[in-house]
Parts: structure tokens; C-alpha cells; sequence
């Protein structure tokens, strides 16, 4: 079975959040299990990567946007474990710093950017020998699924090729206004409500929901949820019409890159049989962030883009109340404005408790994972997060609202039975994050009821395997059909 992925990050190339680290570890696990497995991405300037792998094809894609053909290169590499990846090349669209954007805001020229690179991909396919599934990731490349049909005439081999489309986020759907409809060079019969068509706008993920053969969503409480007009962020009715075809599938976690045992961003290694290093990081992540180095006082930590969907309202609300504590908390992330001054105020306020990083930094960002005693998650949405799964491994319990993948990855911590992973709340108020937080403080309060908790939380398994063989299952339902 062959399944080209296509998406607009992965790690180690490109990365600016949950999705690059799917794409970045999906396919291993996939090829670990037999399947064939190729990756698409755009050929953005400051990839990383080694020169030295690269190869130009001879191949040259002819991409109709709007009244123009735009030929396109395309180059290849492969993922660190051998999985092939080629980059698609255009100059004009991925030659720039950012990939959807700068501080500023989104690029206006989003739409024809992510038509461009949608349409490139069946036309790259016919290139990669016999391809069974084309597997889309969020709305930059939705559209494939949509000229995949819509091109069905320029591609005859391609008919046989099913798709799937895995949401990460349905808060970001790729909407545009309607007179960008040119530039994707389709008939007017896909501007209709049942198509591309979303209150007068057009919807790119929507294309992508109503033309893929199955739907996946990262976390089967999310899967649920984006049904309902609390979560589904307009596309609720869209999703439950799909129902039948929509599957939640948990993300995995790269423990290759993710474990305190073999963690090469940290002060010293540890693992479930002998924590000791645990308190090294702690105290060197202390000093790295310049907070007092106190072993015996908890340490909050948070990894997180600054948005509201991360809970940041929450946080404002309670963040006086918090750090009069006793306790430290370090916050990296970067993102809204309005969080970051807000959180540069407080962390002058409260030097010796507050700790803040404007920035994207990954050597810190395990850092802290190892280093802290608790990792803050209350999101208003989540639909899987990865931070939470990384904190079990280096068992730093997570304090979460269950939502999500939040609800499918923490079990609350029970007293009685000694039974769970974290601490979670449900409603959406500060008041019940504060009495969260607290009740996750008292049981820190004694030693061996904590190294239980840490015990339990460093034995979780989240590995990639059981997800790839969640979507290798999928994959045979789409082809059966066929
Ligand atoms: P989302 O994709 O919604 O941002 P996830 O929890 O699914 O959230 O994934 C976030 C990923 O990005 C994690 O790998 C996390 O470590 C990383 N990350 C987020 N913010 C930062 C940051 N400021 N610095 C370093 N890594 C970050």
C-alpha cells in the first residue's frame, strides 16, 4: 500500500506546532508497518535540512491558479529514518520568511498559495508510481482532495486513489473572500453550499471535509465534540453530515525525541526506576530561567502558543491569585499580544515567581518538560495537544481542563485508588482552575503520594504505533471501498 501525505509542515524541516510533529512522525510508524509511505510539502526557503540530500527531478508540474499555468519544480530529500519527501518549488509563493505569515498577520496572498500548492499535489502524484491513498492535513492542502475529483479528467490514473483529510484544528478552515473563487479555477457548481461555499465565503477545509473519503480528527473526544456548535467553529453541521466517514484517532508521541532517558536538551537523564536527575533539571531549568533554585518548591511550567484557545483568559484571571503562591511558574510561548504584555508585566511584578520567554525555543521547551513538578494545560479547546503527553514521559503531572485530547490522554488523579495521571476540571471558570490547581498542590504536599503520581504518569504509553495501526486500518476500509 502506497499513502502520500501531504501538508504544509514536518518535522525536522518545518514546524510550527502539532501538525509538523505528526507529519514529522506519522510516516515512520506507518513505514514501520509496512506501508509505503511519501511526503509533500512546499519548498520553503530556510528549510532545515542537509543540502547535501537534496536532489533535483526533472520533473516539471504545470499547475493551472486563476487564468495562468505556473510550472513548478520539484526536489527531493528524505525524512531522517529514509521516508522519501519532495518539495515542491515556486518561488513566488514559499521564498519568504514565515509560513503563513508574519507577526503582523496572515500573508494576503494565502489563498492563492495553499490553491497553488493543493493542486500541485495530484499533479506531482502520477511522478510517484502507484499511489492508494492521498492523506491531507488541515486546510493548506484540503483542496487536493477537491481538484483530485475536480481533475479527474486531466489524471485518469488517478481514479483509483482514495482520499482521507485529518483535521488538527478546525478553528483554522483557510476562509477567503468570494472573489478570490478565480485563482482555484473550478466550476461554479463547487460554490454551493454542499462545495466550497461557506456564507459567502470560501471554504477550503470545508472542500476538503465534503471531498475526502474518510475524515480524521486528532483525539476521539474531539471528534464528538467539533459536531456541536460549541467546537465545530460553523462546520459542526458539515461534520455531522460526515458523520459515518469522521474517526478520531490520538496523536503519538517521538519518544526518540521526547524521553528523560535520552534527552540530550536536558541537565541529566532520568527515568522511572531512578528519578534522581529529575531534581538536577529542575534546578538547572531554575537557574537557566533565573528563578530562585528551591528544590522543595513546586514549579509550574507552560509551553504554549499565547492564544485564548490555550486557556491564556483563564490564566490572566487567576494569575495574581497564583503567584502569591508558593510556588514558581516558568511561561514559554509566544503569540497574542495582548498575553505577552500582560505576562511581561506580571513576570516584573513577580520576579522571583514568575518566569517568561517570549520566544520559540525547543532546547527550553524540554527543559522545561524535565524541570518542572506540574505542566499547566486548561484549554478552552484541545483537539489533542502533544505538551501533556511529553510532561507524562518526564513525569510532570498535568493540570488540564478535559477537553479534547486533554480528556483522552490525563485520568484524573484518584485518592481513594491511587489510580491516574493528572489533574483535570471541566468548567471553564478560573474559580475551578484555581481549586484544580490547589487540589494538585496539596497532593504534591506529600512525597510519596506524588512519586506514586509520577510513577503512573512516566508508565503511559502514547507511542506512534498504536496510531499508525489506527490509520493503517483506515486506509483499508477507504481502499475496500473502492
Ligand atoms: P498546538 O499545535 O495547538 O500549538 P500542541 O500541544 O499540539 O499545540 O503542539 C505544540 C507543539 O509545539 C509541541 O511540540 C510544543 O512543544 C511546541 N511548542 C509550542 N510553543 C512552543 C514554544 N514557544 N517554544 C518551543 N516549542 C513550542
Amino acid at each position: 500500500m502506497h499513502v502520500v501525505m501531504a501538508a504544509s509542515e514536518a518535522v525536522p524541516f518545518v514546524k510550527t506546532g502539532g501538525l509538523g510533529d505528526v507529519v514529522g512522525a506519522l510516516p515512520a510508524a506507518l513505514q514501520r508497518l509496512g506501508i509505503e509511505v511519501s511526503i509533500v510539502l512546499p519548498a520553503y526557503h530556510g528549510l532545515s535540512l542537509d543540502r547535501a540530500s537534496l536532489r533535483r527531478t526533472d520533473w516539471q508540474l504545470r499547475v493551472p491558479v486563476s487564468d495562468r499555468i505556473v510550472t513548478a519544480g520539484v526536489l527531493a530529500t528524505q525524512m531522517p529514518g529514509g521516508v522519501p519527501v519532495y518539495l515542491i518549488e515556486a518561488d513566488q509563493y514559499f521564498a519568504r520568511t514565515g509560513l503563513y505569515g508574519t507577526p503582523d498577520g496572515d500573508f494576503l496572498d494565502n489563498a492563492e498559495r495553499f490553491a497553488f500548492f493543493s493542486r500541485a499535489i495530484p499533479a506531482l502524484l502520477p511522478y510517484l508510481g502507484t499511489v492508494d491513498v492521498l492523506h491531507c492535513h488541515d486546510w493548506q492542502t484540503a483542496l487536493a482532495l477537491v481538484f483530485l475529483r475536480a481533475d479527474a479528467g486531466r489524471y485518469p490514473e488517478l481514479s483509483a486513489v482514495r482520499g482521507i483529510l485529518t483535521i488538527h484544528n478546525v478553528g483554522y478552515q483557510g476562509v477567503f473572500w468570494h472573489l478570490d473563487w478565480h485563482l482555484l479555477n473550478l466550476d461554479w457548481q463547487f460554490f454551493t453550499p454542499s462545495w466550497l461555499e461557506f456564507h459567502g465565503k470560501i471554504n477550503y477545509l470545508k472542500g476538503g471535509i465534503v471531498s475526502a473519503d474518510a475524515v480524521t480528527t486528532v483525539s476521539p473526544t474531539y471528534a464528538r465534540e467539533i459536531q456541536t456548535p460549541e467546537f465545530g467553529c460553523g462546520l459542526e453541521g458539515v461534520l455531522a453530515d460526515r458523520q459515518e466517514a469522521l474517526v478520531g484517532i490520538l496523536n503519538g508521541v517521538d519518544y526518540a525525541e521526547w524521553s528523560p532517558e535520552h534527552d540530550r536538551h536536558i541537565a541529566a537523564p532520568y527515568s522511572v526506576d531512578d528519578l534522581r536527575g529529575k531534581a538536577v533539571c529542575k534546578a538547572d531549568l531554575q537557574a537557566a530561567v533565573g528563578l530562585p533554585v528551591h528544590a522543595d518548591q513546586p514549579l509550574i511550567g507552560i509551553v504554549s502558543r499565547l492564544a485564548a484557545q490555550k486557556g491564556f483568559d483563564l490564566l490572566s484571571e487567576i494569575a495574581p491569585q497564583l503567584l502569591h503562591k508558593h510556588l514558581q511558574l516558568v511561561v514559554l510561548g509566544s503569540g497574542d499580544a495582548s498575553y505577552q504584555e500582560l505576562f511581561t508585566d506580571l513576570a516584573h511584578q513577580h520576579r522571583k515567581r514568575l518566569a517568561l520567554r517570549i520566544a520559540f525555543d525547543n532546547a527550553l521547551a524540554h527543559k522545561i518538560e524535565a524541570g518542572s513538578d506540574l505542566f499547566l494545560m486548561p484549554s478552552r479547546y484541545e483537539p489533542c495537544g502533544l505538551n501533556q503527553i511529553y510532561s507524562l514521559r518526564y513525569g510532570t503531572i498535568p493540570v488540564v481542563r478535559s477537553t479534547g485530547g486533554l480528556a483522552d490522554t490525563i485520568a484524573d488523579y484518584d485518592p481513594a485508588t491511587g489510580n491516574g495521571t493528572g489533574f483535570s476540571f471541566a468548567e471553564y471558570s478560573g474559580t475551578v482552575l484555581m481549586a484544580c490547581i490547589d487540589r494538585a498542590l496539596a497532593t504534591y504536599r506529600t512525597p510519596e503520594v506524588w512519586r506514586r503520581l509520577i510513577r503512573n504518569a512516566m508508565r503511559a504509553d502514547f507511542s506512534w504505533n498504536r496510531s499508525a495501526q489506527a490509520y493503517v486500518a483506515l486506509y483499508r476500509r477507504v481502499i475496500g471501498g473502492r
